[in-house]
């Protein structure tokens, strides 16, 4: 088996929480391409079965959108449940849906708050949960969850405080369920993102520029499509000896 071949995907059905944009579209077209079915699930139903239908024409893969609440547990199991009908099997979860809202402390609401931890870290765990009911009988699966540099350092300008608590949780909920799970051959590890170019993040406003471009090593926002690799690495057996990591692809961006 050569190098390339343990990024293959053949033959295994992956779902993807929020995939049918930003990042998540990035990423679900990225394993798709390696060779997996995909199952995007997101609250628009609608939407999340248009890049369905436009990610089998584009890859010639198998794939299916339907609508999840990533908040609502029975959401979650029927979401899992739907993919195991429509796949066979469930070998990959990427937990890359999220909820962000920027405001200083003391303006952030209660559904604010309920809404970023409910989405962020509930909708990881019950996901999370959900598919591992499937693949502990299965023989294992690999989890990637999508955390972020937030969950390491604190943002500026903007205040997004319990966006970056609930990005920090993202990441040690990671390392507990690998423990947890590793006798079970589930995988679990995260991936967190720099600033990338998606809905959530204006990367374009003149007000954010010298905090979030200018002060960076590399000078410059990423594009979804340049954080699909490592999510592929986590998802394919390419990783098979790590379980518990944190992967941060930031364009350098935290080690200053
Ligand atoms: P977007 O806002 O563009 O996309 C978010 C996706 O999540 C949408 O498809 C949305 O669909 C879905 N979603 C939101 N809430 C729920 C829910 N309750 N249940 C199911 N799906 C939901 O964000 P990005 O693509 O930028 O972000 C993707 C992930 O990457 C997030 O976890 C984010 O925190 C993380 N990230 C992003 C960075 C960036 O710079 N963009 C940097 C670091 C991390 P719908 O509203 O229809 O449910």
């Amino acid at each position: 088996m050569s190098i390339l071949d343990t990024f293959d995907l053949t033959g295994r059905t992956a779902l993807v929480t929020g995939g049918y944009r930003g990042l998540g579209l990035a990423f679900a077209t990225g394993l798709a391409e390696a060779g997996a079915d995909l199952v995007i699930g997101a609250r628009d139903g609608d939407a999340s079965a248009r890049a369905a239908l436009e990610l089998s024409e584009r890859t010639g893969r198998r794939a299916l959108g339907l609508a999840l609440d990533v908040t609502d547990p029975a959401s979650c199991e029927a979401a899992v449940q739907s993919a195991v009908e429509f796949g066979g099997s469930l070998e990959v979860l990427v937990n890359n849906a999220g909820a962000c809202f920027h405001a200083p402390a003391l303006d952030v609401t209660a559904q604010e708050l309920r809404t970023v931890l409910d989405t962020n870290v509930g909708g990881v765990f019950e996901m999370s949960r959900a598919v591992a009911r499937v693949m502990i009988p299965a023989g294992g699966g690999s989890i990637v969850n999508i955390g972020s540099m937030s969950g390491d350092i604190v943002n500026r300008p903007q205040l997004q405080p319990i966006y970056n608590a609930s990005k920090a949780a993202v990441h040690h909920l990671t390392k507990s369920l690998a423990m947890e799970w590793a006798e079970h051959r589930i995988r679990v590890n995260a991936v967190a993102p720099g600033y990338v170019k998606t809905e959530m993040a204006p990367v374009d406003d003149p007000a954010l520029r010298q905090r979030w471009i200018d002060d960076a090593p590399m000078q410059r926002y990423a594009m979804p499509e340049e954080i699909a690799p490592a999510v592929l690495y986590f998802a394919a057996d390419a990783s098979s000896f790590a379980t518990g990591s944190v992967l941060t692809v930031d364009g350098g961006y935290t080690v200053v």
